[in-house]
């Protein structure tokens, strides 16, 4: 397994209470659950001390008074204690699985929140993985560490705290004493639970890696064979098996010296209580009770210390996890409104602009957009634009062609502001695009990627995510200019049927149809496409030719075209090679000049007729 995937491999040496004030922060927001909870774990403690008052009282009343003691009333007292720690243990548990669970799903929430806000290039340097563990494993784990942490650090810091001011109210100098047995004993507690907290942790990792060696061996068992590596695997697996083997040893073997050590020390301390105190008892400067409440409390040390020890390192393997899942809260999306926009934004909130203006205050309607001296490079790599000029009016198309890696998509996503150029800049009917919302940019957008994503559900709820509030008339009417409406009557179940899993159950060219639909639903002002570069029957292929054209009418589009139908439909086709336009004009001007488009087009075509000559349809003619 990789790093990413694990975790846990980081284990800090050291505390960062900042960190984890600012997780404590989010359950100090939960007041209704964090409050009972405390009082739960104070009053469990507040009993649990309880007990050896109880007891010592019994002791006393009995060595004073006899069979006259009033052990009715000690033993209601003691049911009264039990009945009171029976409730404080049930809202213990109940409020510490709430806040958890509270925690997880707000954590989880925001992370999604935030997730959504980040720009692109934000995912270029993250894998997929490494983000979902970020928001399931890590967020569970300190979901969980901080509610059922947060409870035991109340717990037994009061357990602790009334054990000892128990000892030395009843007798400070005995008191002190035994008290001395407190730091020794949480020395040895965090020094074994860290070791055994790390061993632990290799046990679950061989753990994992054997699981996934049998896997391995046990799909490929065929190629194994062949290859008579059989030998090879199982030294392999061995190796693996021993190490866990090894740390399983460790961990037992530090459980085995850890509770006696820790138990002797207990010992120790209430050995110390008993004769100290017995000698106390002899000259009549104590009570037996007092005696037997010492001894008791000795005993009990060990509880809270081995809680607060745990927990305190089980925060401390959970660091790496919160720093992560804290990181990702605060990364701030590095494409944003800028102030001056927020401003605007709020001062057109309060007054609602009128039809013809954006929210943001300016003209709603698109009339133009230019890359003016655009320069771009990815965050790590070298420039894939350099210089770019281009603009484009209300109503035209342009196509974008040109070898793969040349920088179409770069250019394509920089239209849509999922990147911003380095240098240079982007207008909107001349105003940088960054003094535009970035909300209001992006809903002006129809984009319909190479392979359309769509949603599990059905056609209907697929078409309607371009616009949540039209009717199902206005889906079929989009469907309708589209041409999609004939093939989806056909399917089984109509509009209703369900497009499986990613819209599998549909071909490619029945995707790109849904997903001008719902693209068209939304009346973007920019289309923006990546044509399917797979082959389409050529009915589809008529059917998709003429949605495009009503995708086209009237917008600004992009087309990083790879059919030569639409090609030629284009009023501009840019070449572009190497972050440049390498040549640019009609169809008809291009294939004039016999350039690089010429090439482009006469082999893309020869490749076209090929192919529609073996599904038997009619060539389309050659054009020049
Ligand atoms: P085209 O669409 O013409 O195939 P692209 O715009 O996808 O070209 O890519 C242009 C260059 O930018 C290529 O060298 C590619 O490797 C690089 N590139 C594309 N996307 C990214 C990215 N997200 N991060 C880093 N480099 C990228």
């Amino acid at each position: 397994m990789s790093a990413l995937t694990q975790p846990e491999d980081d284990f800090k040496a050291r505390l960062d209470a900042g960190l984890w004030w600012k997780l404590f922060q989010r359950a100090l927001r939960m007041k209704r659950h964090l409050v009972p909870l405390c009082i739960a774990a104070v009053v469990i403690a507040a009993c649990e001390a309880g007990y050896a008052h109880v007891t010592r009282w019994v002791i006393d009343a009995v060595v004073r008074d006899g069979a006259d003691a009033p052990l009715g009333l000690h033993l209601a007292a003691y049911l009264g204690l039990t009945a009171v720690l029976s409730v404080g243990v049930w809202v213990f548990i109940e409020k510490a699985g709430n806040l958890s669970n509270r925690l997880a799903h707000d954590i989880r929430r925001d992370g999604f929140d935030r997730l959504q806000e980040l720009e692109f290039a934000f995912y270029d340097t993250r894998p997929v993985g490494w983000l979902i563990t970020r928001l399931t494993s890590d967020c569970d784990r300190l979901a969980r560490i901080m509610a059922w942490g947060f409870l035991d650090l109340v717990w037994g810091t009061s357990f602790l705290l009334m054990i000892a001011a128990s000892l030395l109210v009843m007798n400070w100098k005995l008191g002190l004493i035994v008290i001395a047995i407190v730091p020794p004993l949480a020395v040895v507690s965090k020094y074994f639970q860290r070791k055994m907290l790390l061993s632990a942790r290799e046990i679950r990792r061989t753990n994992s890696q054997i699981t996934a060696a049998y896997n391995e061996a046990i799909q490929g068992v065929r190629t194994t064979k062949t290859l008579v590596r059989e030998a090879e695997n199982l030294a392999e697996f061995s190796r693996l098996s021993t190490r866990m083997f090894d740390a399983a040893v460790l961990n037992a073997r530090q459980n085995a010296v850890y509770f006696p050590i820790v138990t002797t020390l207990g010992s120790l301390a209430a050995g110390l209580a008993l004769w100290r105190g017995g000698v106390l008892v002899g000259n009549e400067a104590m009570s037996v009770g007092t005696l037997v409440a010492f001894v008791n409390f000795a005993g009990q040390f060990f509880f809270p210390i081995n809680q607060l020890a745990q927990k305190l390192t089980e925060m401390q393997g959970a660091q790496a996890a919160g720093e992560r899942v804290m990181g990702l809260l605060s990364t701030e999306p590095a494409i944003q409104d800028n102030a001056t926009v927020r401003a605007r934004l709020a001062a057109m909130a309060a007054n609602p602009p009128t039809a013809d203006l954006a929210p943001d205050g300016l003209p709603a309607r698109i009339a133009t957009v230019e890359f003016r001296h655009v320069t771009f490079r990815y965050a790590t790599g070298p420039v894939v634009l350099e210089d770019f000029n281009l603009t484009v009016r209300a109503g035209e198309t342009i196509a974008l062609v040109g070898p793969s890696g040349g920088g179409k998509s770069t250019i394509a996503s920089l239209v849509c502001r999922f990147y911003e150029p380095v240098s240079g800049q982007i207008l909107i009917n001349g105003i940088d695009y960054r003094e535009r919302s970035l909300a209001w940019l992006q809903a002006q957008l129809g984009i319909v990627l190479q392979t359309p994503h769509l949603f599990k559900g059905t056609v209907r709820e697929n078409i309607r995510y371009g616009r949540l509030d039209a009717t199902d008339a206005e889906v079929e009417a989009a469907a309708r200019r589209v041409n999609a409406h004939d093939f989806i009557l056909q399917l089984e179940h109509g509009y209703d049927t369900p497009v499986g899993e990613g819209g599998n159950r549909l071909s490619s060219g029945q995707r790109q149809l849904v997903s001008f639909a719902r693209a068209l639903l939304a009346d973007p002002q920019i289309f923006v496409m990546d044509e399917a570069t797979s082959s389409i029957d050529t009915e589809t292929e008529q059917l998709i030719q003429r949605g495009l054209q009503t995708m086209f009418a009237g917008r600004i589009s992009f087309v990083i075209a790879h059919r030569l139908s639409t090609i030629r439909r284009a009023d501009r086709i840019l070449v572009i090679t190497r972050g440049r336009i390498e040549e640019c004009g009609t169809h008809e001007e291009l294939v004039r000049r016999r350039g690089h488009y010429y090439e482009l087009y006469t082999s893309q075509f020869q490749r076209e007729r090929e192919e529609a000559v073996l599904e038997g349809a009619a060539p389309e003619p050659f054009q020049k």
